[in-house]
């Protein structure tokens, strides 16, 4: 795998408004360092042991995005350094990462993990789930977290037409919770979808953030 080649490729065949998010999950250290050379500073892991191991072994301007199931009792190990969450499905999961936020004087950007697949298996909330979070007190009194957007993950499947239909769905998601709780404000702009294998898709739905493993790093499990 030539990962700096990839990189450069995937840049130059996106438009200027979507950020990859290069996910590093099972990648050893140096093939982060090597996309890291190659200019890629926003890396997704989604574990937390591994990604405190690989936070230590990186240069301090990496941009690291949380994108795996997130337990609460493990907010605190990485909330002095986390960029963005994007697996946010609870609102005790948003008050334990804003309690930690808090002290440390931090703000972390937050995502509401939607459930768009038809598989059973994906993590996420529903628009109604979503709604009450958004209006809730507690919610509206968090000074340590911004909710910047959305995030969703497709079916595992070669259904181009289905997929599409999941992405859209999480688009129309985004606008109407734009449209009824966040008017006005700019803060709530991120749509993360879009993996290696249906990203294309996905930016054509309104994609502004992709998270991309093995077209960049290769397949770990090879
Ligand atoms: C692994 C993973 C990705 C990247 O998948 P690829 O198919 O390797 O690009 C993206 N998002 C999440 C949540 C993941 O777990």
């Amino acid at each position: 795998m030539d990962i700096a080649k990839n990189i450069l490729l995937l840049k130059r065949s996106l438009p200027a408004h979507v950020r990859i998010v290069a996910v590093s999950k099972m990648q050893p250290v140096s093939a982060l360092l090597e996309a890291y050379h190659a200019g890629q500073r926003m890396f997704g892991e989604n574990k937390v042991q591994e990604l405190i191991a690989k936070q230590s072994q990186l240069p301090s301007d990496v941009e690291w995005h949380f994108i795996g199931h997130l337990q609460r009792n493990k907010v605190r190990y990485l909330a002095s350094f986390i960029a963005m969450i994007h697996s946010i499905d609870s609102l005790k999961l948003l008050h334990e990462v804003n309690m930690e936020a808090g002290k440390l004087n931090r703000v972390i950007d937050c995502l509401l993990q939607f459930h768009i697949a038809s598989e059973e298996t994906k993590f996420g909330m529903d628009m109604l789930e979503a709604n009450l979070l958004l209006e809730s007190k507690a919610c509206l009194s968090m000074k340590n977290i911004k909710i910047a957007g959305v995030m969703g993950m497709s079916s595992f499947s070669d259904d181009a037409d289905l997929v599409r239909s999941e992405f859209r769905n999480l688009y129309e998601i985004f606008q109407r919770l734009k449209l009824l709780h966040f008017q006005g404000q700019d803060t709530f702009q991120i749509v993360s979808m879009g993996m290696s294998g249906d990203y294309l898709l996905a930016i054509e739905e309104g994609s502004n953030m992709v998270r991309i493993g093995t077209a960049i790093f290769g397949d770990p499990n090879n």
